[in-house]
């Protein structure tokens, strides 16, 4: 019965041994640029993690489940977000955010100003206001710098939405690029293959190794020409299960053909790169032992 005792406590210290290894071994890992592309089923979610421990959340997903990858990916206690960049209004982008903005204290946010009158959308902007957050509204030429060499370049939108309705919001989606060294991601909201088209003959910059392919890889959205343009060395689809049909398979076989690595969150869960600011690199997770004790 004592031995039994006993050995019971050796395992409790045992485990307290390995939670503190863990806890230690993640808060002294030194920041590195990342991007993780998050698993939240049907929706987009991104966040950007720069040398200087600076974040940029891009949309929130369709749920709550932002709360728990958030959790996992920032060290230990920290609830802040620097700037939260909502591409545009549909729930599957901003749902998340309402959770993330009730939990988290974010600096600034970004949006396009287009009205719509979804509850989840609503709720939104009611706690923007109540938090008395700074909003900028996004438009194509804008650039948000951050600490450590880090820039956010606005794309798209082209035109000012604020009290705009149209009929279309895919297409008022906020296209960003985050430049980080000689290395880029391109952020593209849901816009269609019209607003790519406008972009390229507008001669912005679009080059960028990492490409969140637009709209869950929907057939409205990637055509050859744009994924030429971005030329990216990896495209992932933010994408769950769906009655649209995402991915599409025509996108899928382009992306393939135009795209050395295509990658989806459905089939690979959170999807993190990290760059050195000359080019990225897969984190893997951690092992699954360690993803357990950390929170
Ligand atoms: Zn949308």
């Amino acid at each position: 019965m004592k031995t039994k005792l006993k050995s019971k406590w050796v395992g409790v210290v045992a485990a307290l041994v390995v939670i503190g290894i863990a806890w230690v071994w993640q808060q002294s890992t030194p920041p590195a640029f990342t991007v993780t592309f998050f698993n939240v089923g049907q929706g987009d979610a991104a966040l950007v993690r720069t040398v200087a421990g600076q974040t940029i959340l891009v949309d929130g997903g369709p749920d709550r489940t932002i709360l728990s990858k958030l959790g996992a990916a920032l060290p230990w206690g920290e609830r802040t977000i620097d700037l939260v960049i909502l591409s545009h209004p549909h729930a599957d982008h901003v749902s998340g955010l309402n959770y993330v903005l009730e939990r988290y204290r974010v600096r600034q946010v970004l949006v396009t100003g287009a009205v719509h009158t979804t509850p989840e959308y609503l709720r939104f902007l009611e706690l923007l206001k109540e938090q008395g957050l700074p909003v900028a509204l996004a438009r194509a030429g804008q650039t948000v710098e951050l600490a450590g060499g880090v820039r956010v370049e606005v794309l798209w939108p082209q035109e000012s939405f604020l009290g705009k309705e149209v009929p279309d919001l895919n297409a008022t989606s906020i296209v960003n690029r985050v430049v980080y060294g000689s290395t880029a991601v391109l952020f593209t909201g849901d816009t269609p293959e019209e607003n790519e088209s406008s972009l390229l003959a507008s001669g912005a910059e679009v080059e960028a190794q990492l490409l969140k392919v637009a709209h869950q890889g929907s057939r409205t959205s990637s055509s050859p020409a744009f994924l030429r343009a971005v030329s990216p060395q990896v495209a992932v689809i933010s994408v769950g299960q769906n009655s649209y049909g995402h991915p599409h398979a025509e996108v899928v076989e382009r992306l393939r053909e135009l795209v050395p690595q295509v990658l989806r969150t459905d089939e690979e869960d959170d999807i993190t790169f990290m760059s050195d600011g000359q080019s990225f690199t897969r984190q893997r997770p951690h092992l699954p032992f360690l993803q357990f004790v950390l929170p």
